[in-house]
């Protein structure tokens, strides 16, 4: 089976790409041993912070490269640093967890691990492709260390734990040894997505990747006897009345060129139908793009909430209660200028490469935290995994659900090759 698929892979690639730029990624790179790696982290994928045993595989592959590796950037994050004179620093973030989620891809290397939380056995599944991040990035660290006379200046590579739970970038920044890294001159990540095919990089500058809030409110009222609700007050009217005023934030309140999405995906209040009870929990996600719109949602989803519950007749101290959970992650914010530097370095390295312009996601990524934090020239390049072969590409799905399989055997050359040519440039810009 091994053998059929990576003949299929070599003659597809051989023809359908630049022969000559392919030879020499190959002769660098044993294209094999990195599919090897890749089955190897898709079958062994650890959950959010408990990537132990993966952060050593990647430390082993870097230090074998020459890299210095630093520890201790929170959670299971390091970094590896490969020096090569003067020049300009740049960095190449990876992220490493998986998710709990039971595969059916029914692909031979499909993941059957599971890891004990409370006393349950969960199923763990790397369903955001972190598994193909990360084989992207050691066959990019090892051109780069292969190539060393291509270049001059400072990579540093991160290997960040944590990002599906919005923890990770920020435990790197504030670890004690963060500050210890060289400054960056520039930022880089890819993300994988089933919507693009292989050999096509997707681009979206300025905000690409939405700010994610979590907010959990409590809406108090006046419990009493469903057959006399005037003389109570009723928190279920009113959280109906504040679910359906809040949607009038995005489509009155906010610019029609300004995109925000709230979504109360949860809503826990009362027993029976003839008891009104006396509060009501709601738990929201809120995604915006800049800061000043987040800042205005926020603000108005208070504001909303105070004012009904004044008209309801509760006092001040009734009002709701506003949580923002401790898991808020800014925008992506694509630097324009560091995207076209790469789109022009993608297109030179192989004419068969694609470049798709794609439009902003709602979803997020906490790389925007590097950015928002320092401000220097970042870029999320989205990577297209999905298979050009009709049949294979309705295998593959959405991230994050239980059949997502890259098509990796085709798209981990092609981004190794692409991401190594876009590094190697910016080392060279100056
Ligand atoms: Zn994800
Ligand atoms: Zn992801």
């Amino acid at each position: 089976m091994i053998i059929k698929n990576c003949l299929a892979f070599f003659i597809f690639f051989f023809f359908a790409f630049n022969l000559k730029a392919q030879k020499e990624i190959l002769s660098k790179v044993d294209t094999l041993q990195l599919f090897s790696l890749y089955r190897n982290l898709h079958q062994h994928p650890e959950l959010s912070g408990k990537e132990v045993e993966t952060a050593q595989l990647l430390k082993g592959e870097l230090k074998q490269l020459g890299f210095t590796i630093i520890d201790s950037l929170g959670f299971n994050s390091f970094a590896g640093i490969l020096k090569n004179g003067n020049g300009p620093t740049v960095l190449y973030r990876t992220d490493m967890d998986g998710l709990p989620i039971k595969e059916t891809t029914g692909a031979f290397y499909a993941s059957t691990q599971t890891t004990m939380t409370e006393g349950w056995a969960i199923p763990v599944m790397h369903a955001c492709g972190h598994d193909f991040h990360m084989s992207s990035w050691v066959g990019v660290a090892r051109i780069l260390s292969f190539s060393k006379k291509k270049w001059k200046g400072t990579v540093i590579f991160l290997a960040q734990s944590s990002e599906e739970t919005g923890q990770g970038a920020k435990g790197v920044i504030h670890s004690n040894y963060f500050s210890t890294l060289p400054k960056p001159t520039y930022q880089l990540a890819i993300h994988d997505t089933p919507d693009l095919t292989s050999g096509t990089f997707g681009f979206c500058n300025k905000y690409s990747m939405a700010a994610v809030d979590m907010m959990n409110i409590t809406i108090y009222g006046k419990g009493g006897h469903g057959a006399e609700p005037f003389k109570a007050i009723d928190p279920i009217l009113l959280s109906a009345n504040f679910i359906t005023e809040i949607q009038s934030i995005t489509s009155r309140n906010l610019a029609f060129n300004t995109p925000a999405v709230i979504t109360v995906g949860a809503i826990n209040g009362g027993t029976v139908g003839n008891i009104i009870p006396d509060k009501v929990e709601l738990k929201l996600t809120i995604r915006t793009f800049s800061p000043e719109s987040r800042l205005y949602v926020l603000k108005r989803i208070e504001e909303i909430g105070n004012y009904l519950a004044l008209a309801a007749g509760l006092t001040e101290n009734e009002f709701p209660t506003y949580n923002l959970l401790d898991m808020s992650i800014p925008a992506v914010y694509n630097a324009p200028k560091l995207g076209e530097d790469l789109k022009n370095s993608i297109q030179k390295s192989n004419s068969g490469y694609q470049i798709a312009d794609v439009l902003p996601k709602m979803i997020g990524e906490d790389f925007g935290i590097y950015s928002n934090s320092t401000e220097i020239p970042s870029y999320l390049i989205w990577v297209g995994v999905s298979s050009t072969n009709e049949a294979k590409q309705q295998q593959s799905t959405s991230l994050h659900t239980s059949t997502f399989l890259p098509d990796y055997q085709t798209a981990l050359p092609i981004t190794v090759d692409a991401i190594s040519n876009c590094i190697i440039d910016l080392l060279n810009k100056h």
